[in-house]
Formats: C-alpha cells, structure tokens, sequence
C-alpha cells in the first residue's frame, strides 16, 4: 500500500527546508504555533485515507503498480470519476471544519492541465514533455507526497506583458540553460500550503508571446531546494482558545510568497522551456480544473454558514420569524447553486486526449463566479440573523472566571431552554468565520483564490455556445 501514515508525512517536512513566518527563520514547520496547525490540517488528508470509514472514497488502485494509492493522483477518466473526485474534496474540507485543503487536490489539478497540454504540445513541437509529466505523476503518487502549486506571479505593472516590465524578474523566467538543467529566477505569489507540502509544480500565469519565450516556464521541485524561500503571511488567531476560535485554531491554510533566487531544475522535472505558443493553453486548461476543485471544496462552508445561522436563530428565539427563514432559504441557494454547478461541471465532462475527463468549463465557471460574488454577501446574512454579540461577546476566559462566569451564564441566556454557553460558541464559531482575521481572509481568498472574478468572467464568455444563442434569436426575428 502507498499509503502513508500522518506522522510520516510530517517526518518528511524536516528537510531544511527556507521558511520564514513574521521575520523568523522556522526550524520545524511541524511545531512552529502557526505551521504545526496548517499541517494537522492538511494532515486530515492522510488519516482519512487510512480509514476504513472513507478509504473507498479516498483510494484506488495505481494503474502503474496496482497498489492502493490516494485518489486525488488518479486522473479521472469519465464524468463518473470526475464526480467522485469533487465529493471526496468536498468531504474532505467538510472534515477539516469546512476550510479548504489543497495539499494534493491543486496539484492534481496541474498534473491533469500538464497531461492534457503535453498531449498536444510534444507531437506539435517536437518535444518529449509527456513522458517527463507521466514520470512525475508515478513519483507523487507511489509516495504519497503532498504538493502545492505556483502559478501566480506577482507580475509588477499589470498593465505590461513579462518582457515589458521594468523589472525583468516580476513574471518567473529561465534566466539560464545548462547541460542538468535549467535555472529560474522570480516570484510567485499567495502559494497555498507550500510550506508544508514535498514538492512544488509551477505554471505560466498567463498566454504569452514569443518576446516573452523565457516566461513560458513550467516543472516541479522539492521544496528543500536550494535558492527557494518560503516567505509565509502571518495569522491572527494562535493564541487564543479554540472555545473562541473554533476554526482557525484548527484548520487554516498558510500561504507564503514563494521566492526562485536562481533555482537549479533538473531537466527530466522541466515541462515546459521556452514553448510560448502553449503557455497560455496550460494556464487555462489547469484553471479550468482548479475551479471545478473550488466549486467542490466550497458547498461545506455553504452548509456551516446555515447551521450557524439556524443555530444563532433559534437561540436568539427567531427562528420563525419570517425575514429570518427567508434569509436561511437565501444561504441554501447560494450553497446549493455552487453544489449543482459543481454536479453538473462533472457530469457534462468532456473527455479529452490521451483520456482525462475534464470538467465543463461553463458551469465550472459559473459556479466559481456565482461563490465568489455572493460570498460576502452571505456572510452579512448570517451576521444579520447572528445580531451584534458575534462581535462583541465575552470570551472563553470570562466564563471560566469565577468572579464573571455567572454573569456570563445569566446574560448570554437567550430563547427559553437555550443553553448560554452553546449560545455563547455559536457566537464565536460566527465571528471567527466572518469577523475575525480568519473571516477576513475567508472573503478575499473567496473573491480572488483561484483566479479573479473578471477571469472567470472572460471564460464563461469564451466557452459559451453564443451560436446557439444567436440560431434561436434569429429565428425569433424571422418569424415576426
Ligand atoms: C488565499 C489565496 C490563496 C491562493 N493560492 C494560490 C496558489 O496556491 N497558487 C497560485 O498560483 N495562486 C494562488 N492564489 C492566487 C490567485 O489566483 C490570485 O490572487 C488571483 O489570480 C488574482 O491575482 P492577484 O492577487 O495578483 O491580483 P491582481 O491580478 O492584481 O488583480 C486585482 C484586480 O485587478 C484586475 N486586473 C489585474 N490585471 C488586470 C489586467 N491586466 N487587465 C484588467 N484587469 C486586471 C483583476 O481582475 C482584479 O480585479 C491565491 C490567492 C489567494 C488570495
């Protein structure tokens, strides 16, 4: 079995790896206060792999070895396997208490954009990438490894293309070729879970140009490699109680600015080296599977958010007030439309060359869209319902003091039979959801992870059959 055990995986994280939290240079991302969290979290992916409860859904067979491996390096083959791969990364962030885990789910998604790409790109060109991707896709996959995907680069003037940029280094390119390999320089930005992951695959952010022929770089490497710094955001929440913070003192997700200081890539981990005319097709094809991924892992949120609002609602005794009950019918369609775009991204598939089901691109899309423009909208209808104790209620310590406690249990008491202290935690599970520092980053990686809204914007317009449109509004004009 390639399975391996949590404790393994967290072993394999003290390589000497270059990671900084809040200036400080960290030894162990294992028991660092912020790391050692986002790795138990991301850790949720290994032990349910190894639990009879969820091994079917997070295991299958290695079509290489026939040994049992996790799912998420099985590239789906059919629209039935592409659904089973968005409910088991859909179940997977409902048990990390609905926060995203991308630890190997992103990473799935390049090496399925890399396989459909290369595909086209090796007989076109003359190159022989394929073999390289097929290669790296058997190392992950016989090992267990984790892996985090870097795409965005931190790209300067936005308003210039890489070779236009007043500093050559703002989009990542080969700044050398040499007989083992090629070596890179630049950055990428906001890369998620990098510090606690084996290995790193990165992608051309955007289409390019043959000016921009060294940007058009793609391949993968362990994170202990040198000239690789790890330069991750802080975050607010570790200190406190999880009584107070029952989600982000769990299960958070750390993302860093990921740093190339001249690194050395080996060729047989080189996927794309100056093949320009393909880079934007490997960014949109990755996209494409990386937001069916986002519409998979956002439903638990959905769900978390109406049994919050629920919850706070009958123990504030409104519950059957009319504008509360609509407010909770407006959460279930705002998550129950993202579930369905999800449903039906899998379901409508098209399998492409050489046999990847690959999501369709209008509802994936529509989905990602619809999550990202609503989200914050959703989070002020629970706030509404909640009323302002989600910001302003005592804390764990105040109701452990005796000289405050009783006052805590007395006054926090709300609808007749409600227990004050589960009131008081609904309260907190509110706040640190949607108003803590948590809530922040919950807004904005929800407006901006996995593209922008004018992305998913620009590919809903591309891929839609504006044609069939068009047929049917001529018709209409003929018949008048
Ligand atoms: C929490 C989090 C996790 C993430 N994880 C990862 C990860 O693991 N790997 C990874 O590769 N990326 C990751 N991302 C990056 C994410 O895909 C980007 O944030 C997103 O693509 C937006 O890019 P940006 O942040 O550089 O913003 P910008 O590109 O600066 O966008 C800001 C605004 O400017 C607009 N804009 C920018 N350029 C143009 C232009 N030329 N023309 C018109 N409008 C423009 C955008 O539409 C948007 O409205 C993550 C982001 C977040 C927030």
């Amino acid at each position: 079995m390639a399975l391996r055990a949590v404790e393994e995986y967290k072993a394999s994280l003290r390589d000497g790896r270059t990671v900084y939290v809040a200036g400080q240079r960290v030894d162990d991302v294992t028991t660092h206060p912020i790391l050692s969290i986002t790795t138990e979290h991301c850790g949720n992916i290994y032990r349910l792999a190894l639990d009879p409860e969820w091994q079917d859904l997070f295991t299958g067979r290695s079509p290489d070895t026939g040994e049992v491996v996790n799912r998420h390096f099985l590239l789906p083959s059919t629209p039935q396997e592409l659904a089973l791969r968005g409910r088991m990364i859909e179940e997977h962030t409902r048990q990390g208490n609905s926060t995203l885990n991308l630890t190997k789910s992103v990473s799935g998604d390049a090496l399925m954009g890399l396989t459909v790409v290369c595909h086209a790109m090796d007989p076109a060109l003359g190159t022989r990438y394929s073999e390289r991707v097929a290669a790296f896709l058997r190392h992950v996959r016989e090992r267990d490894l984790s892996v985090a995907l870097a795409q965005t680069d931190v790209k300067g003037d936005r308003r210039l293309r890489p070779h236009e940029q007043p500093d050559p280094d703002a989009y990542l390119r080969i700044v050398d070729r040499r007989a083992d390999g090629i070596v890179v320089r630049g950055a990428k930005a906001h890369i998620t879970s990098v510090p606690v992951v084996n290995e790193l695959i990165v992608l051309p952010t955007r289409a390019l140009s043959a000016n921009d022929a060294d940007y058009a770089v793609a391949f993968a490497i362990p994170v202990a490699t040198p000239g690789l710094t790890i330069i991750c955001r802080p975050t607010g929440s570790v200190e406190q109680s999880v009584f107070d913070y029952p989600v982000s003192r769990r299960n958070i997700e750390t993302e860093a600015l990921t740093v190339f200081d001249d690194v050395l890539v080996p060729w047989e981990r080189v996927f794309m080296a100056g093949e320009w005319q393909f880079a934007g097709q490997l960014a949109t094809s990755f996209a494409t599977f990386h937001r069916f991924t986002a519409i998979s892992y956002k439903p638990p949120i959905g769900d978390l958010l109406v049994g919050a609002a629920v919850m706070i609602a009958e123990a504030n005794g409104t519950a059957e007030v009319a504008h509360v009950r609509e407010k909770v019918v407006r959460l279930i369609h705002y998550t129950e439309l993202i579930r369905a775009c999800g449903k039906a991204a899998a379901y409508e598939a098209t399998v492409v060359p050489p046999g990847i089901a690959v999501p369709n691109a209008v509802y994936t899309n529509a989905g990602k869209h619809h999550f990202a423009s609503h989200f914050h909208e959703a989070c002020r209808l629970v706030q509404d319902i909640a009323g302002g104790m989600a910001i302003t209620a005592p804390c764990e310590a105040d109701l452990r003091n005796p000289a405050t406690g009783h006052f805590v249990a007395k006054y926090l008491k709300g609808a007749a039979g409600t227990d004050a202290v589960l009131r008081l935690r609904l309260f907190h599970l509110i706040r640190d959801l949607t108003a803590s520092d948590f809530g922040g980053y919950n807004y904005v990686v929800t407006l901006h992870g996995e593209g922008s809204l004018s992305a998913q914007a620009l590919a809903t317009y591309r891929e839609y059959d504006l044609e069939r449109c068009r047929d049917l509004a001529r018709r209409a004009l003929g018949s008048a």
